[in-house]
């Protein structure tokens, strides 16, 4: 783990158990100052490197990059920064969850591969508020979502067995019900849930998902189709581009209800009110489902109600009401067994 990556050096810290903790600390970081970019070393010394055959080609070499995707490397990173602060930093509190819009910044691949360190996109952001008042607000929040990273990097770092077990013992003996069917129908976009069939069919096409979406997937794999959430996080792992396993790891515990500062479990998210919340006219499942179309605005989020159901879109393999409630009782069942020895929650990772 290099300073460039996190803020918060986890190697030197206690860990953090909750996220205020982990905001705390972060906000105190940045009111110390954020130390410039790593200088690149001016001279490595270089044993002799012994001479070695030619690695043999492997298959097709790297695949391309989906279609649309945008430029990758230090400079186009420096560019998209720049222009995220210069036009969505002022309005990121207010459309950071508009689905169809475009008002995050899209640099999560860039600070997962590096190609913009984390401390110059702090800079750049703290030295643009400094300047013009009317991004604080903007810059808050969006520095708040940063730290995000820094707690669930320092969780993995802290509690190494995150990325195979639930930090909650009570949760480690949840009954996953839920069939390979749904899991399939999840994967392909096929559930009869607009806003989670339009999110899954991007994230096939795009590789990359707004927050939102994936925080309605997930809750949906989880709680409404009671499978795994190692199932999503794999999937996700696989198609992301930003696929991070601090991150993916940390926002799937997150939604399990099962991590080291987890949501409660009898959070669940409705996928019908999601979607009427933050897309409200449908723009963005139109997109993705063109089934939908020319459903009228008050049907596109829930299809089934519609006078006559739209051709080629699939029926709910479920029922979220009745789901809901199952997930209530095996979630219930779970936390009210008493914790013994061998169900601690994890211990840190020594060292
Ligand atoms: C189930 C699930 C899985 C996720 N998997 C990943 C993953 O594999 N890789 C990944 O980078 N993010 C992951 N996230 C977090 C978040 O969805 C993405 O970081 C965000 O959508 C990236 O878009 P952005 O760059 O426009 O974010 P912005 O809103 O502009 O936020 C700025 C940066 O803060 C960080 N950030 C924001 N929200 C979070 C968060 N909740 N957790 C951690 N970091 C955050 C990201 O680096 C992001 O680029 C996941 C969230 C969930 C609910």
């Amino acid at each position: 783990m290099s300073a460039e990556q996190l803020l918060l050096d986890p190697l030197h810290l206690p860990p953090l158990r909750t996220f205020s903790a982990c905001r705390r600390r972060f906000q105190s970081a940045l009111a110390e100052g954020i130390p410039g970019p790593t200088r690149p070393p001016t001279f490595l010394p270089v044993a002799a490197l012994p001479s070695t055959e030619p690695l043999p080609a492997q298959g097709r070499g790297p695949s391309p990059a989906p279609e649309g995707s945008s430029p990758p490397g230090e400079q186009a990173a420096g560019r998209r920064l720049a222009a995220f602060i210069s036009s969505r930093l002022e309005r990121y509190a207010a459309t950071r969850d508009d689905i169809a819009g475009d008002g995050t910044s899209n640099l999560s691949t860039d600070l997962h591969f590096g190609s913009l360190s984390v401390r110059t996109a702090i800079r750049a952001a703290l030295e643009a508020a400094r300047d013009a008042p009317e991004l604080v607000g903007g810059a808050d929040r969006w520095l708040e979502q940063l730290a995000w990273r820094d707690f669930f990097g320092g969780a993995l770092w802290h509690f190494a067995k995150l990325t195979t077990q639930e930090h909650r013992a009570e949760f480690r003996h949840l009954e996953w019900r839920g069939s390979e069917y749904a899991l399939e129908a999840w994967r392909q976009g096929a559930t009869g849930y607009p806003i989670v069939d339009a999110a899954m069919r991007q994230l096939r096409a795009d590789h990359l998902i707004h927050n939102r979406c994936r925080m309605i997937v997930a809750s949906f794999l989880v709680k409404d189709l009671h499978l795994d959430w190692r199932h999503g996080e794999a999937h996700f792992a696989r198609e992301l581009l930003d696929a991070d396993l601090a991150n993916n790891n940390g926002g799937w515990q997150w939604m399990a209800g099962t991590g080291l500062d987890a949501q409660p479990y009898f959070r669940i998210l409705n996928p019908t009110v999601q979607g009427e919340r933050y897309d409200p006219n449908g723009a963005y499942v139109r997109r993705w489902l063109p089934e939908l179309r020319y459903l009228p605005d008050r049907y596109v989020h829930r299809p089934w109600d519609a006078p006559s159901p739209p051709r080629g879109y699939p029926r709910r393999i479920v029922d979220h009401a009745a789901e809901r409630l199952v997930a209530l009782e095996l979630y219930r069942a779970c936390s009210s067994q008493r914790s013994d020895s061998s169900s601690r929650p994890l211990e840190a990772t020594p060292g």
